[in-house]
């Protein structure tokens, strides 16, 4: 039975590994939508483990940042170090006693050893070969038997520097020459030689273990079935296979899937935090602040949904084959195929971006939106107590924003008198156009039922009455309720504004001229 046939057979569990090193980048989110999608449709299980055993790179708060990031986007774990679980800690610094059980065993099977080189030795060394023409050699099986490690030591050597608590550290032991198959679930069969892997080091001076010993002993811990990564993982995945069948987990191994990477706009490159800033998109899913570069805006505070801001990453690296670009979450764990994820990385695209958004906000439910929206409304200190008026007035922007900042200019005047721009009506005003609108004033006053028809009516008679074409009528009330030359209809607007607020602007316009 191959690999692939056993890994399919077993109950579905992924996991979302991120390393807590500063904010969550979209390509990290995408990992984790991926994974969530995958869980979902196979009735599985979706873990968050926090790969946070690089101590020099931990940052705090970033665990809580990718937790609370996952929330928002609606794509929230089964297990984590919040939520629990039965196969927890689900933090790797809370495992440590774990990992050197599995590296000494490497050890006495002979596929690891002990090296107490120190960092300065090891520089020396690279000094060494290259004057000697060999550019960046690493600790591999052409170095390590020039180097002070259990290889190159006699036995009481080791033994001795080992209980006088010498520095040190364990390195898998790789040798050239093995050809390392597996089947990638997005790039189909991966051929690699182990003549360019180096003797990675599993476990640190410091006792934890580095990435690739903590990856392998937790994913088989944690019943992994299928391991979802980003690209940049792709050259590592010898030395895990390795270590499978170095410690005969091997008929346990997850199935792999390597992720391509999202692009710059240009498609010269990995997406980096700095290009957004560079570029002026977000690039994280959430604000965060970052120690060296500062509070960055993230999707969340631009305005975007969560529902589009998963629904447009999805697409970054995936789709159905059949146009359809729209999916809701529930939608994509039914579509969602992960034969289809390109193997070709994806330039990101924010104009893209915010088209989804707007697809999005014409899409949602009334009740729905308004409960985006409301926050930004609150933030304004606009009233928000007459529920139905918010609602009419959000339904009635909606076509016109993109963003959920955006409601915010497009609505402002329903909540407070406009900055009227003068300019746009005094051009081409005229002394009949003065009669019309106190015309206009008196029948309105008058006007028992306040309805968009009779408001409609009424302005059409009077204007035929005066023999003025409408539309040059129109736009002057316009400037009057709302400001400028934007917005909804005008007798839509003065229905929400109200009897007494449509006639006041009107009447203040009127004494401006
Ligand atoms: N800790 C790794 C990262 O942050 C996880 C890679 C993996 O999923 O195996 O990218």
């Amino acid at each position: 039975m191959d690999e692939f046939y056993l890994c399919a057979m077993r109950r579905v569990r992924v996991r979302f590994a991120p390393s807590p090193t500063g904010g969550l980048h979209l390509g990290g989110v995408r990992t984790a939508l991926y994974n969530y999608l995958f869980a979902h449709q196979h009735g599985g299980d979706f873990v968050l483990r926090v790969e946070d055993t690089d101590r020099t790179r931990f940052v705090e708060g970033a665990e809580q940042y990718i937790i609370d990031c996952l929330k928002w986007a609606g794509i929230s774990p089964d297990e984590s170090p919040a939520h629990g679980g039965s196969y927890g800690p689900y933090k790797q610094s809370e495992r440590k006693e774990l990992y050197r059980q599995y590296a000494e065993r490497l050890v006495i099977d002979g596929h690891a050893y002990y090296a107490f080189d120190t960092p300065e030795e090891i520089e020396a060394l690279r000094e060494r070969l290259k004057s000697d023409g060999k550019e960046n050699l690493q600790y591999g099986h052409q170095s390590r038997m020039l180097m002070k490690n259990s290889l190159t030591l006699t036995e009481a050597q080791t033994q001795e520097l080992l209980k006088s608590n010498t520095p040190h550290v364990i390195r898998i032991k790789v040798e050239p020459g093995i050809n390392i198959k597996f089947t990638d679930l997005v790039r189909g069969e991966i051929l690699m030689s182990t003549d360019t892997v180096d003797d990675k080091v599993l476990l640190k001076a410091d006792g934890m273990p580095t990435y690739h010993l903590a990856v392998v002993v937790d994913d088989h811990q944690m019943q992994i079935s299928h391991a979802f990564r980003g690209e940049e993982w792709l050259p590592s995945a010898p030395v895990h296979v390795l270590l499978y069948q170095y410690l005969g987990w091997e008929s346990e191994m997850p199935c792999w899937a390597h992720f391509p990477l999202i692009l710059k706009p240009d498609g010269n490159g990995k997406l980096s935090k700095r290009d957004g800033q560079r570029l002026g998109f977000p690039v994280f899913a959430m604000e965060w602040n970052d120690p060296n570069l500062g509070l960055i805006a993230g999707f969340k505070e631009l305005g975007f949904l969560p529902q589009a801001f998963i629904n447009m990453l999805a697409m970054l690296g995936w789709n159905d084959g059949s146009g359809k670009e729209i999916f809701s979450l529930g939608e994509m764990v039914d579509a969602f195929r992960i034969d289809r994820v390109h193997s070709h990385g994806a330039k990101f695209d924010f104009e893209k971006a915010k088209w989804f958004n707007h697809e999005w906000i014409m899409k949602l439910e009334a009740d729905e939106l308004v409960s985006y929206v409301l926050p930004w409304y609150e933030r304004e200190g606009y009233d928000i107590s007459d529920k139905d008026v918010v609602k009419n007035v959000i339904t009635m922007v909606k076509d016109r924003c993109t963003l959920l900042s955006d409601f915010i200019p497009q609505s402002s005047f329903f909540f407070r008198k406009p900055e009227v721009q003068m300019e746009l009506i005094n051009g081409k005003w005229n002394e009949k156009k003065t009669a019309f609108f106190k015309t206009l004033i008196e029948k309105w006053i008058a006007m028992d039922a306040w309805t968009h028809e009779g408001l409609e009516h009424s302005f059409k008679a009077i204007a035929s009455e005066m023999e003025i074409k409408p539309g040059e009528l129109l736009l002057p009330l316009r400037v009057m309720l709302v400001g400028g030359k934007f917005g909804p209809g005008v007798f839509d607007i003065s229905i929400i504004l109200g009897k007494k607020e449509t006639l006041e602007r009107i009447q203040a316009a009127l004494g401006m001229l």
